[in-house]
């Protein structure tokens, strides 16, 4: 059969058509007012597509570039951080905050959990300049509790600032960065915004701006203070990926559609999206028997035990060999014992059950058990049409609910 190449992975994720052609065409120079009015139009969304009233800037680098500006900007050599890691990205920043010399505590848990609260509560010595931690762990698909670890964080002490890289949580996950009290928000384009790597974004508190002042750790082209000014002046510090916010401007005009025009309510639909896409997969992989890898999974990938005796590396090139999907295998020592499909950003119903479809086959290839065609793909159209009913109950009491209000009137 014809093949489509299709990507599953937590990042980079497909490509909106739009943002594609949206890069391709752009030209302009980026001291022009032409570039100015883009970069302030994109600044003033982003602000809405985080959720935030904080400043958000966007920097031309992968993910791991503002991971490591929040290191550099937020602490000096010998502040005490606490890193909460549950993955390989928890271990990134354990090895970002090393590098600054920060004097590291770790708090670990085994791949695939998530913290206790109680265990975080304890660890929070007033001396505690910065928590680190991810608001979903993409190496194991976990969820981490961002509210909960926020509360926390600022009833310990107004001193402790609280970093979460939510690079695969911004646009999968309900955030409320404002609300909880996060010092620092991190994302990046090649999640859910829909295009190529190649920019990083992060929101800053003033709690977080205040420090800046006093820390000593080296940084010259993430000084955040620099950007900061910068684009208070509709400017780059240096020359931005000016195609890329070309594309980011068509990102957000995709997610703003999606909110009739609203981009708030865009951001929430987006986010709605992942978690039904989601919920199908983990219903589909359990319908064939498989195991979750995350006790508390996310709705940015869902990681899934390979079957026993079955190195997952056969099932991802399988995948790849026979229907052109990339998923993607296990990070590390996880290698080999699970597999990740992505549900970040641009993936809709066909995609979803497209997916659950081809893994029936793929493990009809790879085990020696038989598969009943059919089992993920019906449990996905369960979960699918439930959440049809669900919203239309809901419509159906807000229309009740609006007719007594008018009627009333
Ligand atoms: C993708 C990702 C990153 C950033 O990785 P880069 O390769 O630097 O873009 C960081 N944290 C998480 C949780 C991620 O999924």
């Amino acid at each position: 059969m014809l093949r489509k190449n299709r990507l599953f992975t937590p990042g980079p994720t497909p490509l909106l058509p739009a943002a594609q052609t949206a890069m391709a065409s752009f030209t302009a120079h980026h001291r022009t007012a032409d570039f100015r009015a883009l970069f302030q139009r994109v600044l003033s969304d982003m602000k809405e597509f985080v959720g935030t009233q904080n400043d958000v800037l966007v920097l031309a680098c992968s993910g791991t570039g503002v991971m490591e500006a929040s290191v550099s900007n937020l602490t000096s050599p010998g502040d005490k951080v606490l890193v909460l890691t549950a993955g390989k990205f928890g271990e990134r920043w354990t090895g970002l905050a090393k590098a600054f010399d920060c004097n590291v505590d770790v708090l670990s848990v085994p791949y695939g959990e998530t913290f206790s609260l109680g265990d975080i509560r304890a660890r929070l010595t007033p001396d505690v300049r910065a928590v680190f931690v991810q608001a979903t762990e993409s190496s194991t698909g976990a969820r981490h509790d961002v509210q909960g670890i926020a509360k926390i964080v600022r009833a310990a002490d107004d001193h402790t600032l609280l970093v979460v890289d939510a690079i695969t949580g911004l646009g999968t996950t309900h955030l409320d960065a404002d609300g909880w009290g996060v010092d620092l928000i991190i994302g990046g384009s090649q999640k859910a915004l829909m295009m190529p790597p190649g920019l990083a974004y992060c929101a800053v508190s003033e709690r977080a701006w205040t420090r800046m002042e006093s820390t000593k750790s080296p940084r010259y082209y993430f000084d955040l203070r620099k950007e900061r000014k910068s684009a208070a002046k509709g400017e780059t510090a240096y020359t931005p990926a000016t195609s890329l916010f070309a594309a980011l401007d068509a990102a957000l005009e995709f997610i703003r559609g999606m909110g009739n025009g609203n981009l708030a309510l865009g951001r929430e639909t987006l986010v709605n999206n992942a978690e039904l896409c989601a919920e199908m997969t983990r219903a589909g992989a359990k319908a064939l028997g498989l195991k979750l890898y995350a006790s508390s999974p996310a709705a940015a990938l869902t990681a899934i035990c390979s079957p026993e005796g079955v190195d997952s590396g056969k099932i991802v090139k399988e995948f790849r060999e026979v229907f052109d999907a990339v998923v993607a295998n296990g990070q590390g020592e996880m290698k080999g014992n699970l597999f990740r499909i992505a549900h970040i950003g641009y993936y809709d119903y066909l995609d979803t059950i497209g997916i659950l479809a081809a893994l029936e086959h793929v493990l009809a290839r790879t085990t020696a058990r038989p598969v009943e065609y059919g089992a993920a793909v019906r449990a996905a159209q369960e979960v699918y049409a439930r959440s049809l009913a669900d919203k239309r109950q809901l419509v159906g009491a807000l229309r009740t609910a609006l007719e007594a209000v008018l009627g009333s009137s």
